[in-house]
């Protein structure tokens, strides 16, 4: 539906790590020829150097602030990571850089519980939207499969999956021209959700079966399947027409 992406203000990177040595070795000041390399011995004081690229420049940094900057990567790599997928899903990203700011966070545990607080206030901005709920619910799904160690994956694709067909069902209150028919599309991944790959149902079915999420066992990401819609054809191919 969205297609905007989070856009990281590089001003902002550079500023963050501005404590650290950019052009020479952290330990005695002197600018090394090579920087093309993760680790390397300074040839003037002979203590290790560590080489960090961030935004396009290279960061000189002792063993321990390479271990600080790695932290710092990883909170920018996730924030990034879910700022996309948020923006994405129609979060505004100047709202979502102010809400970050204002609540002062420092802590990969403070930007989790952040990114999950802000998937909560887009399902309330969208409820009454059930496709754009469904779509929240579904990057719910995968923020906890990747991040809370697979805690209510199946939750959360029930509810998207049960919007999805809610939202779909809306759209043909207003537009019943033609007979769709839901179909299950799956991939070889998950025994469990492959037997019903191709399986087609009228929409009422879908709706009373409630067939997605299968219950998958042993994959933290839990059901790989995704609803299709489509219009009912006869034998010959032909598109068939409520008149
Ligand atoms: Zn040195
Ligand atoms: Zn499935």
């Amino acid at each position: 539906m969205f297609a905007d992406f989070y856009k990281t203000d590089k001003n902002k990177l550079d500023k963050k790590y501005s404590q650290y040595s950019l052009s020479m070795c952290p330990h005695c000041g002197m600018v090394p020829k090579e920087i093309n390399t993760k680790k390397f011995k300074c040839t003037n004081c002979n203590e290790f150097v560590f080489v960090k690229k961030i935004n396009y420049k290279y960061y000189f940094l002792t063993e321990s602030q390479n271990k600080e900057v790695g932290e710092m990567r990883k909170f920018d790599a996730l924030k990034e990571k879910y700022f996309n997928l948020l923006v994405n899903n129609g979060y505004a990203q100047n709202q979502l850089d102010n809400d970050f700011e204002r609540n002062k966070i420092t802590s990969i545990e403070q930007l989790k519980d952040f990114i999950w607080s802000s998937f909560n206030n887009m399902v309330t901005a969208n409820s009454n939207d059930f496709s754009a709920q469904s779509l929240i619910y579904f990057a719910m799904a995968t923020y906890c499969a990747n991040e809370r160690d697979g805690n209510n994956v199946y939750d959360f694709q029930k509810l998207a999956f049960d919007y999805q067909l809610e939202g779909f069902l809306k759209g043909l209150s207003t537009d019943n021209s033609l007979t769709y028919e839901v179909i299950i599309i799956s991939a070889p991944t998950n025994p469990e959700c492959y037997k019903d790959n191709s399986r087609i149902l009228s929409v009422n079915d879908a709706v009373t079966k409630q067939i997605l999420p299968h219950k998958v066992e042993g994959n933290k990401h839990g059901c790989c399947c995704t609803y299709g819609f489509k219009a009912k054809r006869d034998g010959d191919g032909n598109l068939i027409w409520n008149d």
